[in-house]
């Protein structure tokens, strides 16, 4: 499951394989599915992870 988190008055999305934070529910999801699947970060998703 997704986690949501707010921080600065900005909600962000966290994959809760790799702790990456997203802007968009649907990438954060799209990064967890992956993670868990296959055990490493995919780059096209991950290139949209945001520093929070
Ligand atoms: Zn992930």
């Amino acid at each position: 499951m997704v986690k949501t988190i707010t921080k600065n008055n900005k909600t962000y999305f966290i994959c809760q394989e790799c702790n990456f934070a997203y802007k968009d529910k649907e990438t954060a999801a799209k990064c967890e599915n992956w993670c868990r699947k296959n055990h490493s970060c995919n780059m096209e998703i991950t290139k949209y992870a945001v520093e929070i």
